[in-house]
């Protein structure tokens, strides 16, 4: 039989502010356990909460940028259960009222663009983090009280690839809106998938699991995939799917179960007593809204209109914001787009890539990109030996033409130059001469390349392909 999948995403998404959603504690990275917690994120009796405004700004950002309604009428509640990274035993989070609803992002797949709906994206607070050694755990609080985004999907995600394309396009939106760094390995965007199979056509859903511990956007593919084929073979073999939480154990590469799923009443779910139900203003949404920056989708298409590249190199190229920003940043001082865009998405990127780099750590400026995108413009330097600069560039931030000239790399494109060189070449291959003559094509480019051998590399090909033609021509006269 055929199946249908069906899959949910929950996305955590840490917000970027520099408090904590309910108290004045820092939200630094990597500090000293438990420095950063106070009687209001540590839950002490008496202390009370007051929402961080900015966390407010982000969750709503995040809202519009997904297409989702705004809900003017707001409340926050307590989620109530029991474990030692609570220090409260209840989170605060939002139930019923929501802060944006309904919405959708659109995803790029090989052949179609697909819209997935958001179902809903509400505001709540972080828990500690426990460290557990040996036959013993400690508990870190610093990040209790932490603001996160809990963006849910439709179930409309139909494979892992759907899934994976979502959560890259989901992170891009999030950079761009400078409200989450989305570092998976420091946990500050954290994924949850529900997925369950049904008979195809079939109109009501089948049980489904959910699935924790995704620690990356491959591990949440891999295991959506194994997750697939497990819930398959025990249909197939008339057997019952059991509605449970698994675990993702990425170097044994299956999932294993954590506990059966408590359903909501279990959280004993209240209105948050300490923070009254309140009305978001429609001056401060639209406030928010006239400066949302430009999203990815739209600045793809208007990288595309209005500077001609095409659709695949727009989409590498908007992918990541500081690209983004270097591409245009170039072009305002040398508008040539493909071939900025030509450098950008096959050397550049290979070189961040191979030093686990990202753009905003370059060690030179964009005014030395252009002085080495003008050297081979202007075929100074053969498009070899840029790429030998353009590392060196990488490694010691030297400008260009420093680099050129300490390796003596300029191309020589001077006719007068090379002829000495090409008449070396005619008196030493006799017979690829000869082949020429007799209209062998061929064999004038390895006639080239031995110019570009002997000039060790900086003859300029098209200069010595013209200089060799018509030397050839006369020799043939000359015989
Ligand atoms: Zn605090």
């Amino acid at each position: 039989m055929n199946y249908e999948v069906v899959i949910g995403l929950e996305v955590h998404a840490q917000l970027k502010t520099n408090t904590k959603a309910f108290c004045g504690c820092s939200t630094q990275f990597g500090q000293e356990a438990n420095t950063q917690a106070c009687p209001v994120c540590l839950g002490f009796p008496g202390s009370l909460p007051v929402l961080n405004e900015k966390a407010l700004e982000y969750g709503i950002r995040v809202g519009l940028a997904l297409h989702c309604q705004i809900q003017k009428l707001t409340k926050f509640d307590r989620k109530n259960y029991f474990y030692p990274d609570l220090p409260k035993n209840y989170q605060i989070s939002q139930y019923d009222l929501p802060l944006a609803l309904g919405g959708f992002l659109e995803i790029e797949l090989k052949e179609l663009r697909k819209r997935i709906g958001i179902h809903r994206a509400h505001l709540e607070e972080d828990a500690g983090k426990l460290i557990h050694e040996g036959d013993h755990s400690l508990v870190d609080y610093n990040r209790a009280g932490i603001p996160l985004l809990e963006i849910v999907t439709e179930p409309d995600i139909s494979s892992p690839d759907e899934a994976y394309e979502y959560l890259v396009s989901l992170k891009a939106i999030l950079k761009y809106l400078e409200v989450c760094d989305c570092d998976m390995e420091k946990g500050s965007l954290r994924c949850d998938a529900n997925i369950s199979l049904r008979p195809q056509g079939a109109k009501e859903l089948g049980t489904k699991t959910e699935l924790k511990n995704l620690n990356s956007f491959k591990a949440v593919r891999d295991a959506l995939s194994y997750e697939i084929k497990r819930q398959k073979e025990l249909l197939e073999s008339g057997k019952r799917i059991v509605q449970e939480t698994l675990l993702w154990d990425e170097s044994g590469e299956k999932t294993y179960s954590m506990r059966t799923k408590e359903e909501a009443m279990d959280y004993r779910y209240f209105p948050e007593p300490d923070l009254p139900a309140f009305v978001i203003r429609d001056e401060k949404i639209q406030a928010i809204k006239d400066v949302l920056p430009e999203l990815p989708e739209a600045l793809k298409k208007r990288f595309i209109a209005q500077y001609g590249l095409s659709d695949y190199d727009a989409g590498i190229i908007v992918a990541e914001k500081a690209l983004a920003k270097f591409f245009e940043a170039t072009l305002r001082l040398y508008p040539k787009a493909k071939l900025i865009s030509n450098w950008l998405i096959g050397p550049l990127s290979y070189e961040l890539n191979s030093r686990n780099m990202s753009i905003e750590s370059l060690s030179f400026s964009v005014e030395s990109f252009v002085s080495l995108l003008t050297l081979v413009d202007e075929a100074r330097i053969s498009n070899l030996a840029a790429k030998e600069v353009l590392t060196q560039m990488c490694n010691t931030g030297a400008s260009p033409e420093v680099i050129v000239k300490e390796k003596n790399l300029l191309q020589v494109s001077d006719a007068g130059e090379l002829e000495g060189i090409a008449d070396k070449v005619i008196a030493g291959n006799e017979k690829s001469t000869a082949d020429y003559k007799s209209g062998k094509a061929n064999a004038l480019m390895f006639l080239v390349g031995q110019v570009m051998k002997l000039s060790e590399g900086k003859a300029n090909p098209k200069v010595a392909q013209e200089v060799l033609k018509k030397k050839l021509e006369k020799w043939g006269k000359d015989a």
